[in-house]
């Protein structure tokens, strides 16, 4: 039954629903309202409950926390009695137009994305596999980056290979598509510290501060862990944070640890992480892994039996290393049916990959040769020798390129790696990199792969 309030002293009927809106508003300060509050609604009155929308969980959440006593005043304020009220979220509609930062003179017309960053075309919303494990941190990546500007920061953090970095590609891919006027930039924490020392050290960290302060709408920094211990870095991000927050920018952060973890990181750094939208990315259980492994294979077209998708979930123990596994087998098997020894290898070889790389940073070139000969289908020690075959020269020149642009080594270290002087490392870059610009498929698809086993991501240029 609807309720409605005859206040006969106060002349007219007067809408309850907005009444309580008005009543909550003189509580809440203006900023809140605006930052917090734009969603909410009051969706029904019956004598025994009232009803609140939110656009999503977690403003739900946030507004349950901190404003509990208030929502039970007005309540009272308003109707007179202790009727209780509930607070709903309304699922996020997929088709709503996202909202962008830019004012409302901004031209609708559209451009080409502004290019600040190259984002992996493959890591979408809709190439990512959602369970319950995982939705909040899927639903909370699709409210940012449909309303970027409107949460801050949106910090993501969970174990490594558990998507994350999937999550803020997919978050730049949507952006841009939706409003390609948007600027938006990804890179890593260590990206981050090596341009502002550089630019500390040329005199240009007004430059630097300019470029990501002023010319920025949204700014994503993965890998946060990387700047414990770096005192530096930590005020150079927390007044970052502090300017994209008043600017009401996007800024959003991750880490492989919880802030909590994150212990020596300056305390001010922290609570302002906790200020913002913090959302947990989990690892499957056995069960969903199972499911995520089918999904990968279907995609992939390649038929695998139950046996072979426990025997990869069994070695995976996250989804970068199954996703690694799959993707290998569907490599090596494009049209033949896929055997179990062929699988049994593929789990072994990759699997060993993974571990040793998460242990031990001084296995570095160990890992790397090993990942390039999984790649191109050879024994690590062919690489490493002097035999000269196509396909060996080949494989070297793809490493020696990959070194380069994504691992930031430099040419010398590089000749050292595969004992070839200064010029043929020079002459190797130059040439797959012009594969590359001419759109060669199965260069680009042998650097995705070695990205993949390497836990590399674009954009990481040593420039
Ligand atoms: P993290 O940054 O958390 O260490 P990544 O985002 O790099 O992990 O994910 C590792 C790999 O696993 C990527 O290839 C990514 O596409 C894939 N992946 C992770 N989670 C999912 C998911 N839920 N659905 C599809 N692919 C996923
Ligand atoms: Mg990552």
């Amino acid at each position: 039954m609807k309720y409605e309030f005859n206040f006969s002293n106060r002349g007219p009927v007067v809408d309850v629903k907005e009444q309580l809106i008005e009543s909550l508003k003189s509580k809440i300060s203006r900023k809140i309202w605006e930052l917090w509050f734009e969603t909410f609604k009051v969706e029904s009155v019956s004598d025994d409950l009232i009803i609140f929308t939110v656009g999503n969980l977690f403003i739900k959440d946030w507004i349950n926390e901190r404003y509990a006593k208030q929502f039970k005043e007005i309540v009272k304020e308003v109707t007179g009695k202790d009727i209780s009220y509930t607070i709903k979220d309304e699922v996020i509609q997929e088709s709503c137009t996202p909202k962008s930062t830019l004012n409302e003179s901004t031209p609708l017309v559209r451009k080409r994305p502004v290019l600040l960053s190259e984002f992996n075309k493959e890591y979408t919303f809709e190439n990512f596999v959602v369970g319950l494990f995982n939705e909040e941190s899927y639903d909370g990546a699709i409210e940012i980056a449909k309303n970027p500007g409107k949460m801050n920061p949106f910090f993501l953090y969970g174990g490594v290979g558990l998507g994350k970095t999937h999550l803020l590609h997919a978050m730049g891919n949507y952006m841009l598509e939706s409003n390609p006027d948007l600027h938006v930039m990804y890179m890593t924490a260590e990206k981050f510290t090596n341009d502002l020392v550089i630019s500390i050290k040329n005199g240009t960290s007004n430059d630097f501060r300019k470029n990501i302060r002023e010319k920025l709408d949204v700014l994503m920094i993965d890998d946060i862990q990387f700047l414990a211990g770096k005192d530096g870095i930590q005020s150079e991000l927390f007044h970052t944070l502090n300017y994209f927050i008043d600017g009401q920018k996007q800024i959003i952060l991750c880490s492989d640890r919880t802030p909590t973890q994150l212990s020596e990181f300056q305390p001010r750094l922290i609570s302002r992480l906790q200020m913002g939208l913090m959302v947990k990315v989990n690892s499957p259980d056995n069960e969903t892994k199972m499911e995520i492994a089918r999904a990968f294979a279907k995609k992939n077209r390649i038929d695998l039996n139950e046996e072979m998708i426990r025997q990869i979930v069994r070695a995976s123990d996250n989804i970068r290393t199954m996703k690694g596994i799959i993707n290998k087998i569907a490599f090596k098997n494009a049209k033949n049916s896929v055997d179990e020894s062929t699988v049994s290898r593929i789990v072994n070889e990759i699997s060993g990959i993974q571990i040793r790389k998460v242990e031990d940073k001084a296995v570095e070139k160990e890992v790397f040769f090993q990942s390039l000969a999984s790649v191109f289908d050879l024994r690590p020690a062919e690489i490493d020798a002097k035999l000269r075959t196509a396909k060996l020269s080949n494989a070297r020149q793809v490493g020696m390129f990959f070194a380069r642009k994504y691992m930031g080594k430099t040419f010398a270290e590089i000749g050292e790696w595969f004992g070839r002087d200064h010029s043929s490392v020079v002459y190797a870059c130059k040439k797959v990199e012009e594969s590359v610009r001419v759109g060669n498929a199965i260069v680009k698809k042998e650097i995705v792969q070695l990205q993949e086993l390497l836990h590399i991501q674009n954009g990481e240029s040593a420039g």
